[in-house]
């Protein structure tokens, strides 16, 4: 189904789960105000900025929430709550957007909801939709689920950097950057590549800061564990003892400490997932993000395709792939920012 049919054959329905969903926000503001006027002031409520370089945040009580959030005439979605740098802060979410910020709780009027209060927000009814989306069987498991393109004209670029001993393939975000100002790249990062590249990932968080690149960070577990040789159905998230909560949470928390801000977005390890973890994502309040152009595997862009290459030095071949699209395909522009998910 295109973007377009969706959106005429379902117009009215969407008016008006809009209204019940404005409607419901509303009331909850209303009484929320009551309860906290002094809520709404706006008197250093600016986003976090992101860290210095060289500086970590601290990060503690880190927590999965669903609160409405509203200040003044502004509503959002708080996902995540955590103290940072000994300050109350939330993880909001744009409902219609997709973006992401962390904001000052102190700043904003919150209240808990359920799922199905913001049920008709284009935010959960992403997480629902890439929840379904169930991609191919493979053995005991099955692969690619969730949304594998976006909408419009051009293609989006996602780079996964799973653990590595390597440095980070700078060279193909420069060549990212070059193509395009303010490139948008979705960058699916680990705990652990994090955690053992402190210096490629200030680097990026430059080029993000400088504007040379859009970063999307997509949360790609924590650990990422991999026996080689092992079948890919019982290997990575399948693997006995993988806490998969603990594993999204993990990676977020170590990405907020080194200075960035986590999307809405998370992409299965291997991109091998059952319907039980897909449920637990959503459970966290995050879109599955698959692929359709992993390059290194021979499949072929077209335009709304989300790209796969990995960045971490283990994939020259999907790279070089990469650089040939850049210079050669027309299809693939403009880069399109991965939240514009269909
Ligand atoms: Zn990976």
């Amino acid at each position: 189904m295109s973007a377009t049919n969706r959106t005429v054959g379902c117009a009215p329905a969407a008016r008006k789960g809009a209204t019940v969903w404005l409607a419901t926000a509303a009331l909850i503001v209303l009484a929320v105000l009551a309860a906290n006027p002094a809520a709404a002031g706006p008197e250093g409520c600016q986003p976090v900025p992101p860290a210095g370089v060289a500086a970590r945040r601290i990060v503690q009580s880190y927590a999965s929430v669903l609160d409405l959030c509203t200040r003044g005439a502004v509503r959002r979605i708080a996902i995540r709550s955590m103290r940072l740098d000994g300050k109350e802060t939330m993880l909001l979410v744009d409902p219609d957007r997709l973006t992401t910020s962390l904001e000052p709780a102190a700043c904003w009027a919150c209240s808990p909801v359920t799922d199905e209060q913001v049920a008709e927000s284009r935010f959960e009814s992403a997480v629902r939709r890439a929840r379904d989306k169930e991609g191919r069987p493979l053995g005991d498991a099955r692969m690619n689920a969730g949304f594998t393109d976006v909408s419009g004209s051009g293609a989006s670029i996602t780079l996964d950097l799973c653990p590595s001993r390597k440095p980070l393939d700078r060279w193909i975000l420069s060549a990212v950057a070059a193509r395009q100002d303010g490139a948008p790249v979705a960058l699916s990062v680990t705990g652990a590549w994090m955690r053992s590249h402190p210096a490629d990932m200030a680097w990026l968080l430059e080029q993000n800061r400088a504007g040379a690149l859009a970063i999307t960070w997509v949360d790609h577990t924590d650990l990422h564990r991999y026996v080689p040789g092992l079948r890919p159905d019982r290997n990575l998230m399948l693997l006995p003892g993988t806490d998969p909560v603990a594993e999204i949470l993990g990676a977020e928390r170590q990405l907020i400490a080194a200075g960035g801000t986590p999307s809405v977005f998370f992409r299965f390890p291997g991109l091998v997932s059952t319907p039980a973890l897909s449920e637990v994502v959503a459970s966290q309040h995050l879109v599955v993000l698959g692929a359709s152009a992993w390059l290194a595997l021979g499949q072929k862009p077209r335009p709304g395709s989300v790209i796969l290459a990995h960045a971490n030095g283990n994939e020259p071949q999907g790279l070089a792939a990469l650089s040939k699209q850049l210079s050669g395909n027309p299809d693939i522009l403009p880069l399109r920012a991965v939240l514009d998910v269909r």
